[in-house]
């Protein structure tokens, strides 16, 4: 019987007609020899926030393992993360509120928080890319990206003064390219930023500093976990007339493009994944590198289903990168960094 069986069963192999997929799927090294989306330590951007103090670990309640650390300690983690093989980071400061002010002076002082992170992060050893975050909201007392204006001449209501404020971001650049910054993010959304902050690098004797353009950045409530962490959550109002409407298809690439024409180099989506289309769109329209932010939100949703033992965290983060890298990232910024490289050795 057994005999019979497995000839008919022969029999309709050599008759089959479909493709068998699950050869390649048959063992653990098979799957790894086929792989062609790899995630590599060079793929991630590690952010960190700093603070003034020194030897402060402050813990992100909505983002668990991400901390507010005083330069020092900055040093160190970073020492650290150098030694698992990531290559770059980016730096966020935190302001206590008396910091603050209406125009976010603080963003523009040569001794600032990130200026002097920067010099001695420089001076430790430490060998990674630092790239800066140019924006305001972690400076001013309203928590917006600019400085204010009246919305019109007899309106109370005031928005975000965009060519004021690109004054201050070309400002801002410079001051962390003379502090020892290694790549800038401009991430204000202001039109014409990375022209003026192109301008000025070039001016002050950076030509050769790149810029990562936050190109494509839409407002999102994805954001809620960050705003803990950098302490930016807006006064009033949202961030609706600078950041980007999801709900707005074609203008990813628009702006994009004025982005790559204004001189950046690395164009940036954010956030990843509820944005991977739009991150397919450049990918399949540019050749410049692209990176995508993992946002706070994204890191928390998946943190906290973890913690409740409802998604397994290791495979659930490794999944969701994969699928930022596969939509086209060359690079992922990313609270995951050292988890993630940890998995890959
Ligand atoms: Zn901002």
């Amino acid at each position: 019987m057994e005999a019979m069986t497995h000839l008919s069963e022969a029999q309709a192999l050599k008759e089959q007609k479909f493709a068998r997929f699950r050869r390649l799927r048959h063992s653990p090294l098979l799957r790894e020899m086929v792989a062609d989306v790899i995630l590599h330590p060079s793929s991630f951007i590690l952010p960190m926030f700093v603070r003034d103090g020194l030897g402060i670990r402050q813990e992100v309640p909505s983002m668990p393992g991400v901390y507010q650390l005083s330069p020092d300690q900055v040093v160190q983690d970073l020492k650290a993360a150098e030694q698992l093989g990531l290559k770059a980071f980016i730096l966020f400061g935190v302001l206590e509120k008396k910091a603050k002010d209406e125009a976010g002076s603080a963003a523009i002082d040569p001794d600032n928080i990130i200026c002097h992170t920067l010099k001695i992060v420089k001076n430790s050893g430490v060998r990674m890319i630092a790239i800066t975050d140019l924006c305001f909201c972690e400076y001013t007392s309203h928590g917006h990206c600019g400085v204010l204006k009246p919305a019109s001449e007899h309106s109370h209501e005031r928005i975000v003064a965009n060519d004021a404020t690109l004054e201050r971001l070309a400002q801002q650049a410079v001051n962390h390219a003379r502090a020892g910054a290694d790549m800038v993010a401009p991430s204000a959304m202001m039109d014409g930023m990375v022209a003026v902050v192109r301008n000025a690098l070039d001016g002050e004797g950076f030509p050769h500093l790149p810029i990562l353009s936050y190109a494509v950045k839409y407002a999102s409530a994805f954001y809620g976990p960050f705003r803990d962490a950098a302490d930016s959550t807006p006064a009033f109002g949202d961030r609706c007339s600078y950041q980007m409407d999801g709900r707005r298809h074609r203008e990813a690439l628009l702006e994009a493009r004025a982005d790559l024409e204004q001189g950046a180099d690395i164009l940036m989506v954010k956030p990843g994944l509820p944005y991977l289309d739009i991150l397919r769109d450049l990918r399949q329209a540019f050749d410049v590198p692209l990176a995508a932010y993992q946002v706070s939100g994204e890191y928390a949703m998946i943190k906290a289903a973890a913690q409740n033992g409802w998604v397994d965290e290791k495979a659930v983060m490794l999944e969701s990168l994969v699928s930022l890298k596969r939509a086209g990232a060359d690079l992922i910024l990313t609270y995951f960094a050292r988890e993630a490289v940890r998995e890959l050795v």
